[in-house]
């Protein structure tokens, strides 16, 4: 095939990957127009919608370079629901000495009662472990609009005279809260926003004008290999991404018990006394409950079946599960599966095992809630 270029952002075309850069369908390069525009910018110019594609560290990196060269603002939008998976480790060099707004994104997700300063600090404490010291600190739910008025005057407040860059890995959110931002904007002017190259790389990136100088620029989504986004195909992806407020679901267990969570995870109670286990995991993920003993029989019997997502295929390219075991901290804790939930325990000292994709990062952090 010749190579054809977006006539919007310049990226090659390419008719494969839905979730890459310079995706086409085949159908719309068949119509012989010259026009051909990619399928972000095509969306970008007929619906004044953005679509985040994913873009390779290397790419992403070389973006944060040029950045780090600008005294600008960096606007980061964090998935308060998959805090870790998240947080772009390496990030921090590449700011340089530019100020770091985080923005706390699907607030809706979280339990209500949960005062949003306790929200905050404990991004503050997270965040703290990464070495990142951000300005300040915004809580939104970007497909509700709520907080988008406060986070622009929250950009105001900071912004000094210079662009602001949005930053975040895929799946956060980062094309919702653009979105809310753009139609924000365009209440009071059509075709606001534009494309345009970046340097050193192919990609179009939006911006929106701020004053006849200075734009907030929608930096392509990061693709976060620890994320379980980066191996399921959109069904199963839209089945572990929560929707609506996470109803956590309480499990007595016994020692020796084990839940699993669809095919994606599992959990053993290895040793302790009978222990309360609170799950948070998106409201339609399936818990199923058995013996450990029958746990590995179960998995194979079902996976793929009962024990859906992932599907077989999905299964391969997760590349096998890892086992790791915990000892339950002093203190009340979240086991956390990146990306896909946590398990809340408050009892010390207990043996527990999780099985999960050897990619994705398993830890044990001071429960939120
Ligand atoms: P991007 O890859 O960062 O651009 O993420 P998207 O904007 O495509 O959003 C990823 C998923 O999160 C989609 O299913 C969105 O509907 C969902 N989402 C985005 N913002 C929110 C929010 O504020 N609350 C909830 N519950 N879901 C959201």
């Amino acid at each position: 095939m010749e190579e054809l270029k977006c006539i919007g952002c310049g990226v090659l075309i390419q008719t494969e990957h839905k979730d890459k850069p310079g995706f086409t369908p085949k159908s719309s390069l068949e119509k012989k127009d010259n026009d051909i525009f990619c399928k972000r910018c095509f969306r970008l110019k007929h619906y004044n919608d953005v679509q985040d594609v994913g873009l390779s560290n290397d790419d992403f990196l070389k973006i944060l370079n040029e950045v780090s060269k600008e005294d600008a603002l960096i606007v980061k939008v964090i998935d308060l629901a998959d805090l870790t998976g998240s947080i772009l480790t390496g990030i921090n060099r590449l700011i340089g000495d530019n100020d770091l707004l985080i923005v706390g994104n699907k607030r809706d997700l979280l339990p209500k009662p949960i005062n949003d300063n306790k929200i905050i600090n404990w991004m503050k404490q997270s965040l703290k472990e990464y070495g990142m010291k951000p300005v300040d600190y915004v809580l939104v739910s970007a497909n509700k609009g709520i907080g988008v008025e406060e986070l622009l005057n929250t950009i105001e407040t900071h912004r000094r005279n210079r662009n602001v860059y949005v930053v975040g890995s895929t799946n956060v959110g980062k094309s919702t809260l653009i979105n809310a931002i753009i139609k924000r904007f365009t209440e009071e002017e059509k075709d606001y926003i534009t494309t345009s190259y970046f340097p050193g790389t192919t990609l179009g990136i939006i911006e929106i004008p701020l004053t006849d100088e200075h734009n907030i620029i929608d930096t392509p989504g990061i693709i976060n290999k620890h994320q379980y986004a980066h191996y399921l195909d959109q069904k199963s992806l839209t089945h572990i991404t929560p929707k609506n407020e996470i109803k956590p679901k309480v499990y007595q267990l016994n020692n020796e018990q084990t839940l699993f969570f669809d095919g994606l995870a599992r959990f053993d109670f290895e040793d302790g006394p009978r222990s309360s286990f609170v799950c948070y995991f998106a409201n339609q993920v399936n818990i199923h409950r058995t013996k450990l003993e029958k746990a590995d029989q179960l998995f194979e019997n079902h996976l793929g079946k009962m024990l859906t997502p992932p599907t077989t295929e999905e299964y391969k390219r997760l590349g096998g599960y890892r086992r790791q075991h915990f000892k339950t901290p002093s203190y009340k804790c979240d086991l956390v599966i990146s990306g896909y939930g946590w398990i809340t325990i408050d009892q010390p000292n207990i043996k527990i095992a999780i099985h999960a994709p050897k990619n994705v990062g398993v830890f044990i952090r001071r429960s939120l809630i």
